[in-house]
């Protein structure tokens, strides 16, 4: 039995910073992870190799589509996705080297193997072998385990013709058409993605509508985007059978409960992720996970008991990289009353890294609809931009909602080359209570993507004054 101040189950983004947070208090730190790295998620199967792919794919989409004709373009058909993803190796590592380098450097302990509550201050290491290793004490404990692609039980994930949004990173060869079940964030990005890299791509959801948290404008542009791309849509409908066909290579159908039936070279199931709580034996100490495996906490991300705390994607949404780090964080500073910038979180950035990106922030139309508050409107056209046009992007919009009386800048929408990043423009904006005056009135860099706020701050001060006029 070993004792420490601070024991973290998990070493993606949430345990890490906890670690590090607490580390850097001059706690003695364990940190237990059962896979042979850390960086969880974000770092080895997640976050940035879907964006390093994404990156590929943008790239050859770009050469198929932008070059003279002069230039032809030849993709080979035996190009794998590891190899697709050739960055993907190189960017894995540096972060890993980064984040070894921060948990040395505060002499946080790493413990390889699955951690298991024994009682409310006790953890069982466990080998690869189910042997428990040894134990550690903890005055606090952080569950940071995250997430997992939810596996269905009547469909067989062989990795041949069957992945989840973890495995696809594996495919074995490329395929020339995939049917992907689940149109959530993660399974549009990699629609996207697929599509672009030339497969023929069908994307099956049991919603009618794409993304329905989106504003409702931006998704609708984006579904019309995903189509030029070559993406064919199955909405409001589930799938009822998987079956793999055997032949040289296999594929799979996928019958629907509506009677599509559809049938492609493999599929991408990614509808849903559950928490990582199932082995941790929680039962042992009174805590109870919801039917998804996710574990209720707090404000301060405290379970019942109030020194284990339980951060990132075990705790659900919002279920990102930046907010889980943030989460880790928040919970040492609590445990042990440390002062320190907490991030502002009750009004979130989102990005959807699809080709094209989306990324917003605040208010969609349809909210201040439903709230009763009168809006306005304004939008930028990046066709209408000089760096659009020198870049050659192809369409995409800056969309801002302002209150119609004060003008206030209420939600920013953005759907083009970029999002992701240009939202932050609007983030500093709506933090800051700008109106359509002073964003209308900031000088921007000439050619840039940001001067679009400027024109859809225009756009909104003429609709408000044609509003009053009329
Ligand atoms: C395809 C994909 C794309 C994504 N893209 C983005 C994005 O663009 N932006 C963004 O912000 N987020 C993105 N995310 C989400 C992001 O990766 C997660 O929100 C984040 O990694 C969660 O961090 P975490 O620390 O809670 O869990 P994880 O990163 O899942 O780490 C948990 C760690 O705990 C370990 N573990 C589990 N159980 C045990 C145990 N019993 N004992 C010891 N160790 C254990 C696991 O092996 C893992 O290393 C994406 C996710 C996916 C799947």
């Amino acid at each position: 039995m070993i004792s420490f101040d601070v024991v973290v189950l998990g070493g993606g983004p949430g345990g890490e910073r906890a670690a590090i947070q607490a580390a850097k208090a001059g706690k003695r730190v364990a940190l237990v992870e059962r896979e042979n790295v850390v960086g969880g998620m974000r770092v080895n199967w997640g976050t940035i190799p879907s964006k390093t792919l994404r990156e590929s794919a943008s790239f050859v989409y770009g050469l198929r589509h932008n070059l003279l004709d002069a230039i032809k373009v030849e993709i080979a058909d035996t190009i794998t996705i590891p190899e697709l993803m050739y960055r993907e190796r190189r960017v894995v590592q540096r972060e890993l080297e980064l984040i070894n380098k921060s948990l040395s450097r505060y002499a946080v302990e790493i413990y390889k193997g699955e951690g298991r509550f024994l009682d409310a201050h006790t953890i069982a290491v466990h080998g690869v072998d189910g042997q428990v290793r040894l134990h550690l004490k903890g005055d606090v404990i952080v569950i940071a385990t995250g997430s997992s692609p939810s596996r269905p039980g009547d469909i067989h994930f062989d990795d041949d013709t069957v992945f989840d949004s973890t495995t696809v990173l594996r495919l074995p060869r490329m395929p020339r058409s995939m049917i992907v079940i689940g149109a959530g964030v993660i399974g549009v990005e990699y629609a996207s993605i697929f599509a672009a890299l030339g497969l023929a791509v069908t994307l099956v959801d049991a919603r009618a509508q794409l993304l329905p948290f989106v504003d409702r404008e931006i998704a609708a542009l984006l579904r019309r985007e995903l189509r030029l791309l070559g993406v064919a849509f199955v909405s409001s409908d589930h799938y009822a059978k998987v079956e793999r066909l055997d032949g040289a290579p296999p594929t799979v159908r996928v019958t629907t409960r509506q009677g599509n039936v559809l049938e492609a070279d493999v599929l991408l199931y990614c509808a849903g992720r559950d928490g990582n709580s199932r082995g941790l034996g929680l039962e042992a100490i009174g805590i109870e996970p919801d039917a998804r495996g996710l574990l209720q906490v707090n404000d301060q991300f405290q379970t019942v008991h109030p020194h284990i705390y339980a951060v990132g994607d075990v705790v659900g949404y919002p279920a990102l990289a930046s907010t889980s780090m943030e989460q880790g964080r928040q919970a040492i500073r609590h445990a042990y009353g440390i002062p320190g910038p907490k991030l502002r979180t009750e009004r979130l950035p989102f990005a959807i890294y699809a080709i094209p990106e989306v990324s917003y922030i605040g208010d969609t139309e349809e909210m201040l609809k439903e709230k009763g508050l009168p809006y306005v409107v304004g939008r930028g056209h990046y066709e209408m931009n000089p760096k659009g046009q020198i870049i050659g992007a192809p369409g995409g919009l800056v969309k801002l909602i302002f209150a119609r009386d004060t003008l206030g800048l209420l939600g920013v929408h953005i759907i083009g080359h970029t999002a992701s990043e240009l939202i932050h423009t609007g983030q500093a904006f709506l933090d800051a209570g700008a109106d359509a005056t002073h964003i209308a009135e900031t000088l921007y860099n000439y050619p840039t993507f940001s001067d679009m706020y400027r024109h859809a701050a225009l756009v909104a001060l003429r609709a408000r004054q044609q509003g009053e006029q009329a």
